[in-house]
């Protein structure tokens, strides 16, 4: 019997007691091969003694001080390194413990930001279809995933969601990716002008979309395309890097790789890597002038931000996948992986999609290849695959998207970056075994 809530009421879940590398082990001492990190979070794998020793020492020295006070060496130490290495244009950091907490600071920033500038009435927010920004009041009405939204929607602001940038689905053939990505590219500037630039406040994406629909990157040229609407419109961007930053894509930031710099960035799970819960919203000069130079500070503020712990921890992962050149490791070990799973599912019937960027990669479920039909949403066919993954030792993070208004089956791959060939082997080994059982034992 347990007390504690857990998203499914119903079923028991092992305890997890240990983990080391790669490998997570439960209390009846079984294995996982740990290819999701939860979800993206577990960059380094669990049990790093560097991690470690740093946690130990910062929570021996001082573990908490409030922010109203103080500030502390390992916060400021996090602040200049990840400014040092952040997009162009960015000047600040704003440390909170989590996705959801750091989507809701960035709105609010960019809210407080247009008040600043004496441009009250920006106040609109543009999101996409199928997209995903945590699960707090704010970050819930700016993602459009209408079965997390769908009972909650009289609680949410309003919010405005054009088509996602998602070429598996609504690529035409006869239009090139980069012609794709423009036309829905377009869906945002006709927006803008449906609702008058002049009360649009910011357009907020995941270059990677994560949770919602499997690692579906932005096609060429149209975050580039997107960056030049916001600015013709003075519209702020928001780029959503909680799942998909942090080298997850074997960049540091995903948005570097299609040649764009946000005039706000959040980030999370890569961030701490799970030893820690941390995230952060870093934002442009632009924005940190108008609050400097208006009222003098961002009217926001949780209890734990800046957390002494939970930046040395952040500080001790980031310092390890620099100094270890893990980001490298990130992008063939990604390649590797990318190609082993076309190898094994490539020709499979069920198998739409596989796509993704680095150590970040999705494969999309579908009952019939040649016209993408989803299966039937009861079978929940993403729990089924997650359930026989994790019956042979693997874990893979499923979700079921909405397409077209029919759920959808993904499953995400998001190994630490540590992994080596010998754990690839296995996790495609795995994983297509437990899509065959999955299919197979379907009903
Ligand atoms: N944004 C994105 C892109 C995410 O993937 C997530 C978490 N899946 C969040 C925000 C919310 O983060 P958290 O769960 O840490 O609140």
């Amino acid at each position: 019997m347990t007390h504690i809530l857990h998203r499914q009421i119903h079923g028991t879940l092992p305890v997890a007691v240990a983990g080391r590398g790669v490998e997570l082990f439960d209390r009846d001492g079984r294995a996982y091969i740990d290819a999701s990190g939860g979800a993206a979070v577990s960059c380094l794998g669990h049990g790093h003694p560097d991690v470690i020793g740093a946690l130990h020492e910062q929570a021996d020295r001082l573990a908490y001080a409030h922010t109203g006070f103080f500030t502390s060496e390992p916060a400021e130490e996090l602040a200049d390194m990840l400014v040092a290495n952040a997009p162009t244009g960015i000047s600040h950091v704003y440390f909170v413990s989590g996705g959801s907490e750091a989507v809701e600071a960035a709105l609010k920033m960019a809210r407080q930001y247009f008040v600043e500038k004496g441009e009250p009435q920006r106040r609109a927010i543009i999101a996409r279809h199928q997209s995903y920004h945590g699960n707090t009041l704010g970050a819930l009405a700016a993602g459009g995933n209408a079965m997390r939204r769908a009972q909650f929607q009289p609680l949410l602001a309003e919010t405005q969601h054009i088509e996602p940038c998602y070429a598996y689905r609504h690529r035409r053939d006869d239009e090139s990716e980069e012609e794709y990505g423009l036309r829905v590219a377009q869906g945002l500037e006709d927006k803008i002008q449906e609702l008058g630039a002049e009360t649009v406040m910011a357009f907020i994406a995941e270059p990677v979309v994560g949770a919602t629909a499997g690692a579906v990157p932005a096609v060429p040229g149209y975050l580039k395309r997107v960056r030049e609407i916001c600015d013709r419109h003075g519209v702020l961007l928001i780029l959503d890097e909680v799942m998909c930053g942090m080298g997850r894509t074997g960049t540091l930031h995903a948005c570097t790789q299609d040649g764009v710099a946000p005039d706000l960035m959040t980030i999370a799970k890569g961030l701490g890597g799970g030893y820690q819960p941390i995230g952060a919203v870093l934002l442009s000069q632009a924005i940190f002038d108008a609050f400097a130079t208006g009222s003098g500070l961002f009217q926001h503020g949780h209890t734990y931000i800046g957390h002494p712990v939970a930046c040395a921890a952040a500080l001790a992962v980031q310092r390890v996948i620099e100094r270890d050149g893990l980001l490298e490791n990130v992008r063939t070990m990604g390649e590797r992986l990318r190609s082993l799973l076309a190898e094994r599912l490539g020709p499979h019937p069920h198998v739409g999609d596989l796509r993704g960027r680095g150590l970040f990669l999705g494969l999309e479920i579908v009952e019939d290849r040649a016209t993408k039909a989803p299966f039937d949403p009861a079978l929940k066919l993403h729990a089924r695959i997650k359930q026989a993954a994790m019956a042979r030792g693997l874990l893979v993070y499923p979700a079921g998207g909405t397409i077209d208004g029919a759920r959808g089956d993904h499953v995400l791959v998001a190994p630490p970056f540590i992994v080596e060939d010998q754990d690839l082997d296995r996790i495609a080994d795995r994983l297509g075994t437990a899509i065959d059982e999955a299919v197979a034992d379907r009903g």
